[in-house]
């Protein structure tokens, strides 16, 4: 096989993206960090030395002590609420626009996406723009809720039933939204191009996305720091930073 240079894969990526018809974007916690949001499974990102996944960040873990998930989540939210979008999500922003891209599939649960100006965006894990109560289902606007928690570290309860009240996030034993995962399963089967940008790829059933779209028909492209498990079956892979690439792909399809 023939090795390409950095431009010659960006350059096969933009031929790429031209010569087929529905290219879909599924992003991972990577495509945020360089908005200063750490990834999960990065060697130094740090979210998950000294707890046990299961404990605090599932539905189980969640009602037996709510007090414990929000403390824990407390800086995610902190630099979550104060993120803005970077390089990587403008571009991909741009591309939808232009008519590059039909959407995007994200477990991101920071809304980095849409703040950025995308219009359709399946968000597999939920996110912090609302928070539920776990009793009576209430609804509340995200920000003002977890901002008040981050002032004084109380748990937030609901107004009608004093029951906790959970982000909008999907948690580990919890089912992905029905209507956004079904979302993302059909432009995962429609689409002829997928750009993997910034996932391990290790968290199910989302991971299994871009197989499901290679399974179907479609070529994969993947911009990632670490190699993934899906590198063997990607046309193109890119080993570098998201923000640096993705705007480099943009600028290569202005060219002609
Ligand atoms: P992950 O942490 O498992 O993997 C992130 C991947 O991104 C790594 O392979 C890493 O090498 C790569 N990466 C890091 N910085 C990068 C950069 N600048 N450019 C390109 N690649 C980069 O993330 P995941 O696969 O999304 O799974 C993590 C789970 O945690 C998801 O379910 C997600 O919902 C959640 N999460 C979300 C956020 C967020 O919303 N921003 C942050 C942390 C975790």
């Amino acid at each position: 096989m023939i090795q390409e240079t950095l431009s010659q894969k960006i350059n096969h990526i933009a031929d790429l993206i031209r010569q087929t018809q529905h290219t879909v974007a599924f992003t991972g916690a990577g495509i945020s960090t360089e908005s200063g949001i750490p990834d999960f499974r990065s060697p130094d990102s740090g979210l998950w030395r000294n707890v046990d996944p299961m404990t605090v960040a599932s539905i189980f873990g969640f009602k037996r002590d709510p007090k414990a998930f929000y403390d824990w989540v407390a800086p995610l939210t902190r630099t979550t609420i104060n993120a803005a979008p970077n390089p990587s999500h403008i571009a991909l922003a741009e591309m939808e626009q232009r008519g590059h891209l039909d959407g995007i599939i994200t477990q991101n649960i920071d809304m980095l996406h849409t703040r950025a100006g995308s219009k359709t965006v399946f968000e597999l894990h939920g996110h912090m723009r609302e928070a539920t109560c776990i009793n009576c289902f209430k609804v509340y606007d995200g920000k003002p809720i977890l901002e008040k928690f981050l002032e004084d570290s109380k748990v937030p309860t609901c107004e009608t039933c004093n029951g906790v009240l959970k982000p909008n996030v999907i948690l580990f034993g919890e089912q992905l939204p029905v209507r956004e995962f079904q979302g993302a399963q059909d432009a995962a089967r429609k689409c002829d191009l997928m750009i993997i940008i910034g996932s391990s790829l290790e968290v199910e059933p989302a991971g299994e996305l871009p197989r499901l779209a290679y399974r179907t028909g479609a070529k994969l492209v993947i911009v990632n720091l670490e190699p993934t498990s899906a590198d063997k079956l990607a046309e193109v892979v890119i080993h570098a930073r998201a923000a640096e690439i993705l705007p480099a792909i943009v600028r290569q399809l202005e060219t002609n």
